[in-house]
């Protein structure tokens, strides 16, 4: 299994903030992916409130994690998002941001955020218009 290697200065050393909780939102071809490496979509996927597609959580974590390990179980395949994290973005605001939640979040440069943000502005677009279109993979 590919490690698991955080996307900043991996300040999460007991555990891996950005798997507990998780709110991550999938895209079709993110799901498609995952699909392939023989998950079934009723036990990694849930319908949130807002109607977009979220990893399960399993005893409060991504059903993906490993909490022995501190490992992703479909880390090169992993979700379009998870790659980006801490990076989000802040539809109130119409702007990237980076997540409160994560404890390395106070590092990242604004030069850092600006060369991840188009591509994760052009995720928010494709979950935006595959809900719009009702091609969301749940
Ligand atoms: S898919 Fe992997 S990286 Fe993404 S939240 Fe789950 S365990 Fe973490
Ligand atoms: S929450 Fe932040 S510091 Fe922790 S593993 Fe995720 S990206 Fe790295």
């Amino acid at each position: 299994m590919a490690p698991f290697n955080c996307n900043h200065n991996g300040a999460c050393n007991d555990v891996r903030l950005c798997c507990i909780d998780t709110e991550m939102t999938l895209t079709r071809e993110d799901a498609e992916r995952i699909d392939t490496l023989g998950h079934s979509r009723k036990d990694y996927l849930i319908r949130a409130p807002d109607g977009f597609c979220q990893l399960r959580n399993v005893e409060g974590h991504c059903y993906f994690y490993d909490p022995q390990s501190k490992t992703c179980g479909i880390y090169e395949s992993r979700p379009e998002g998870c790659k980006f994290y801490p990076i989000i973005y802040h539809v109130g605001k119409r702007k990237c941001v980076v997540d409160k939640d994560c404890p390395s979040g106070e590092t990242l440069t604004r030069q850092e955020i600006r060369k991840v943000c188009h591509k994760v502005r052009a995720l928010v677009e494709k979950l935006r218009m595959e809900a719009l279109q009702g091609e969301s993979p749940c």
